[in-house]
């Protein structure tokens, strides 16, 4: 049996773990903190007296490479599904919109939901429409994708209302940073590859339990073996070939292949990666995401979430009394102190979905300050493919050459790229 060592306990390492044992590799898996999950991570709040996420994270139906790991461990029933797209949008005074795909078969269900998304006026909408077509003629060169979205006549309200949320949500950078041609990947893969592709799809409880555990579970019943507070320091070669790890606790050198599973700033620490590391944390920039789960008294919000339209906040999240605020492109916010962030919370909260600051009672502030790479013209050239210098060692992680912003569905396809070229070996 071949074994293989993967180093980082993120999704994109756990997904190259479960690929490879799920291909009868003898797998080790070593983790440098206490926890397993990475950027996705749960824990219990005190304060909140509830489990919380690091971040809400959303997926969406076109990750065919998170749907495939999903199956794999038998997580499926612990996420939500929508049947059709369905986005709750409001404006100050709680003023709601429904982006709401409908009935008929797709692709016009998407198209009359775009037609019937009353915050777009008529000309609006047809041009919103127009831009999906556009999207499947060859990708913008060279443009920032504010460039290109008022290039193909969106208004500035078309773009607070509908693509913004698509694009910083899913980019977590303004539409001034970001590229325009990840972008027009992302619509299609949304909306041009049916109707499921376009569905989001929420974890029904916490990140952990949906994602992490079951993934744990599975390499528990593969005798995969899982080491935490196992930080990697020093990469051992011989010619170009990887001929042992050095990490806090020992050495490992009982393997055939190894996996690399972590952000391009923890390559660049590690000793003995100077080819393979190259240029790539020297120049990669990223952004942040900030999350205020608010604990109320109570509130008649009856939808999982809502789009803040124009609002500092993003998105707020409804989880029981628990609403969770998310905030992406947040750099802006990282020097705040938490009274100004939280007075902020409460002033868009009351502003936009009408509940009273009196009824907001304990709150957890979450600032993840390397959230993820920015996608603009400078990064993407820069992330590296899977393959290394080092014959037997290969990189995966949300930043390695997907093609696909920093998401979830980035981390678990690298991590199975990874799995893929070494079972191919
Ligand atoms: C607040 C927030 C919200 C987000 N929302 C969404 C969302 O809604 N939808 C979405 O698709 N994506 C979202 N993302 C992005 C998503 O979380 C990441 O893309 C994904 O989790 C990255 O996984 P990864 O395995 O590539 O990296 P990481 O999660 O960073 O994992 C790397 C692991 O390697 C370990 N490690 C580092 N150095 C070493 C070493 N030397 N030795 C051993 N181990 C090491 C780290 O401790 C870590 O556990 C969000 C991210 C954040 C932070």
């Amino acid at each position: 049996m071949k074994s293989c060592l993967v180093v980082g306990g993120g999704l994109s390492g756990l997904s190259a773990a479960v690929h490879l044992a799920s291909n009868n590799y003898q797998v080790t898996l070593l983790e440098a903190s206490p926890k397993i999950g990475g950027r996705a991570y749960s824990f219990h709040d005190e304060t909140l007296d509830s489990v919380i996420d690091n971040g809400q994270h959303i997926i969406m139906g076109c990750y065919n490479a998170t749907m495939e790991f999903v199956k794999l461990t038998g997580a499926g029933d612990r996420f939500i599904y929508q049947d059709t797209l369905d986005i709750t949008t409001v404006m100050p005074a709680q003023k709601m919109f429904r982006l709401s795909a409908s009935t008929n078969a797709y692709p016009l269900n998407l198209l009359s939901g775009i037609l019937n998304y009353n915050v777009l006026n008529f000309s609006e909408q047809l041009f919103a429409v127009w831009l999906l077509v556009k999207a499947l003629f060859p990708k913008p060169q060279n443009i920032n994708l504010q460039q290109w979205l008022e290039k193909n006549g969106q208004s500035e309200n078309a773009n607070k209302a509908l693509w913004e949320f698509l694009a910083v949500g899913a980019l977590n950078t303004s539409m001034q940073k970001a590229d325009a041609a990840i972008f027009v990947k992302i619509i299609r893969r949304i909306f041009l590859h049916g109707n499921f592709a376009s569905t989001i799809i929420l974890p029904k409880d916490s990140l952990t339990d949906s994602f992490i555990t079951p993934a744990l579970d599975f390499l528990k019943s593969h005798k995969t073996s899982v080491l935490l507070s196992s930080r990697v320091t020093e990469v051992l070669r011989t010619g170009n070939r990887v001929t042992g790890v050095v990490t806090s606790s020992g050495v490992y050198n009982d393997f055939d292949e190894v996996v690399l599973a972590i952000p391009p700033y923890a390559v660049a620490k590690i000793k003995g990666l100077d080819d393979v590391a190259g240029e790539t944390d020297t120049g990669f920039t990223y952004s942040s995401i900030l999350t205020v789960h608010c604990k109320v008294a109570e509130h008649t919000l009856n939808r999982p979430f809502y789009g803040l339209i124009g609002s500092p906040i993003n998105w707020v999240f409804v989880h029981g009394n628990i609403l969770t605020t998310v905030t992406s492109d947040a750099d802006a916010y990282n020097g705040l102190p938490d009274y100004e962030i939280l007075s902020l919370v409460q002033r868009e909260i009351l502003r936009y979905l009408g509940i009273t600051l009196d009824k907001l009672q304990s709150h957890r502030i979450i600032r993840e300050k390397r959230a993820t790479f920015i996608p603009n013209s400078s990064n993407l050239p820069r992330r590296p493919s899977t393959i290394t210098a080092a014959k037997n060692l290969f990189l995966a992680g949300d930043w390695i050459d997907t093609g696909l912003p920093a998401t979830i569905e980035s981390a678990i396809l690298s991590g199975k790229m990874a799995a893929d070229a070494i079972t191919k070996l």
